[in-house]
């Protein structure tokens, strides 16, 4: 599943692409992926133009105006009239194609895959100057939503914490934030996207390693020392992260996971903890990096270097 970095990367690229750009039709082909219904979806956007992307932990949101604003002076200031809310969820994928290039972001292409559209294929969104940009989804577990601002920002409010790679996830919101789960696992409130939004299993396992804390530390343990450390590094590992364009993750031979430039993300290199299980510790050089489920998931951590 992409985390935060590769979606943040995903939402750079395609803001290069297609902001500014009319919708000329919406085809969908999974009913499952769309919401409210596949006639209410393509007629919210068909005509219309998005002029901003933003993001919350996982979740793009792409701002939509209808043509009477087109003419104002800053499309990019003009107030959206509604919101696409994307979801790529395990298997999402957003693949945008122009002049013959192909661009890709989230879920990996399946080398046996090399058509656009393919069986995975559930909706395609057309732009007057014939560029497209299709949304794959292997499980259909992913979506894509119209809803008004009033609904967006309710949905933002009740199922999406503090995004982990913004200044509003200061100090003091982390401590809050830690606060109402105190009897939590350390990993299972870094995952909880409703207590920050953003951050899943590699990046969990990786803030832990550099904070020097073990995943499995209840809350309620950990000492004001312990949150300034996990607070500096969950900004410092993200940040990396981004700069990086993710992680390609699944074997290190097979990459899960592709940038919307078409280009595999790079922060793999600089994992310490995350699959490394079984290897010896970057950092103490004296044991082995062990596994455990832990929150549900697959966990690595180094018994010496985190407590
Ligand atoms: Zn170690």
């Amino acid at each position: 599943m992409p985390e935060l970095p590769e979606i943040e990367t995903i939402k750079r690229d395609l803001e290069k692409k297609i902001i500014g750009k009319k919708i000329a039709g919406v085809e969908v082909r999974e009913k499952k992926i769309v919401h409210p219904n596949p006639k209410v979806f393509a007629t919210a956007l068909t005509g219309n133009k998005f002029t901003k992307i933003d993001r919350r932990g996982k979740l793009l949101i792409f701002h939509l105006v209808s043509p009477p604003k087109f003419s104002s002076e800053k499309l990019r200031r003009a107030r959206p009239d509604k919101f696409l809310l994307a979801h790529m969820k395990m298997t999402g994928q957003l693949v945008y194609r122009y002049d013959h290039k192909t661009i890709y972001g989230g879920h990996d292409v399946p080398k046996t895959i090399t058509t656009l559209p393919n069986n995975f294929t559930r909706v395609i969104f057309r732009f007057q100057d014939k560029s497209i940009l299709y949304f794959n989804d292997m499980r259909k577990f992913g979506y894509l939503k119209i809803v008004s601002g009033e609904v967006k920002n309710k949905i933002l409010a009740t199922r999406f914490g503090p995004d982990a790679f913004t200044p509003k996830l200061s100090l003091r919101v982390l401590k809050e934030v830690l606060e109402k789960r105190d009897k939590s696992s350390l990993k299972a409130v870094l995952m909880d996207q409703q207590s920050i939004a953003g951050i899943g299993n590699i990046y969990a396992d990786e803030i832990c390693f550099m904070a020097g804390l073990l995943p499995q530390r209840k809350i309620n343990t950990l000492d004001v020392n312990d949150v300034k450390r996990l607070h500096n590094c969950i900004g410092h590992v993200l940040a990396h992260a981004v700069r990086h364009r993710g992680t390609t993750f699944g074997t290190r031979t097979t990459q899960n996971y592709v940038d919307s430039e078409g280009k595999h993300g790079n922060y793999l290199d600089f994992l310490k903890v995350y699959q490394r299980d079984g290897e010896k510790c970057l950092k103490c050089k004296k044991v082995i990096i062990q596994k455990d489920i832990t929150a549900g998931r697959g966990t690595r951590f180094c018994k010496i270097c985190q407590k």
